[in-house]
């Protein structure tokens, strides 16, 4: 087994302490929440930090609760397991919910946040797509002060999302969904669900008392170069009383609307197969859970 490179290690108890920490050593620091990406990166000398600031003892971050408004506020220090067995969430978030409790092992959910997932970058984190069709939002602290990024625009690339080495990602937003509204989460990897998935998508309708689509978000994961919705199935589904037809459509545009890769986990020609399947199967169930059906 190989060692951890040498780094100094701090352990802020306050947002305020570690923010100075960040502050006086840029670059050279590296944050540490679950460290389920970043110890495996330290230990194959991937990633060699001067400084290795940790969030963890910060219990501001680590609050997961609905706000008066009804957003619904995650905590950068909170744990994937605890998102995803949260009443709020399991009540209103239900592909978040589903994503928490199906992503890597046990072990990983109880170490991983939900916040380290995002900043991660990775085209197929599997807490990105349901996020996404909430219209969640991230919010940034350094001591200049704080800025809130709507996840759409968070994602710049592979690996690369929208936080300055100054800053730390304290708060992940979702709004409150109105009533007539179901949500769901899907994922296949090719091999078991401890892989990371080869493609997901996600998606989140709201349908008013005619049965006409108010809104209709869709996103896909692991198909593209960072996870990302896509409004051309969007579109055929909004201002319309959605029936198989239009799932078939929509369906059909995820797939048009990736552009996957041959990589480890899976072929682009498998990825583009499965995809039309997986956005079949949570549009369906958008569509029950919205006129009132079970979850
Ligand atoms: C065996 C295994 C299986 C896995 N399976 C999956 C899977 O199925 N699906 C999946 O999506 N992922 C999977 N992962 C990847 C990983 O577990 C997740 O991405 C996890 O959510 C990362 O969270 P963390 O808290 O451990 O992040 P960390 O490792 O602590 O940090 C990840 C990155 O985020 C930065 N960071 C952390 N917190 C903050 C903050 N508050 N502000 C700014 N930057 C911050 C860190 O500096 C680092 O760059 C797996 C990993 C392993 C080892």
């Amino acid at each position: 087994m190989i060692g951890l490179p040498h780094f100094a290690h701090h352990q802020p108890t306050t947002l305020a302490q570690a923010l100075k920490l960040v502050d006086q050593y840029g670059t050279k620091a590296k944050l540490l929440a679950g460290g389920t990406e970043v110890i495996p990166k330290l230990r194959c000398r991937a990633l060699c930090p001067e400084q290795l600031i940790s969030v963890n003892r910060i219990a501001e971050l680590s609050v997961i609760e609905v706000q008066p408004g009804g957003d619904l506020h995650i905590g950068a220090g909170v744990r994937v397991s605890d998102v995803g067995r949260h009443a709020g969430v399991l009540k209103t978030y239900p592909g978040l919910a589903h994503a928490c409790s199906v992503m890597a092992t046990t072990q990983i959910r109880n170490m991983a946040t939900v916040a380290g997932n995002l900043v991660n970058g990775s085209p197929c984190a599997d807490t990105a797509s349901p996020l996404l069709v909430y219209d969640a939002r991230v919010r940034l602290a350094s001591q200049a002060g704080r800025r809130e990024v709507a996840l759409d625009a968070f994602y710049q690339g592979p690996g690369q999302v929208d936080v300055e080495p100054n800053e730390i990602l304290v708060t992940i937003i979702v709004p409150p969904l109105p009533e007539g509204s179901g949500s769901s989460y899907q994922r296949l990897s090719a091999r078991s669900s401890v892989d990371m998935a080869a493609a997901s998508v996600a998606a989140r309708l709201t349908l008013d008392a005619q049965g006409s689509c108010t809104a209709a978000r869709v996103a896909m994961g692991a198909v593209a170069p960072t996870p990302r919705r896509c409004p051309q199935a969007e579109a055929l589904l909004a201002d319309q009383a959605p029936d198989s037809e239009h799932v078939s459509w929509a369906a059909a545009a995820v797939a048009k609307g990736a552009s996957p890769i041959d990589d480890v986990r899976a072929s682009a020609a498998y990825r583009r197969a499965v995809l039309p399947v997986l956005a079949r199967r949570v549009l369906e169930q958008c569509l029950i859970q919205a006129r009132g059906g079970g979850r």
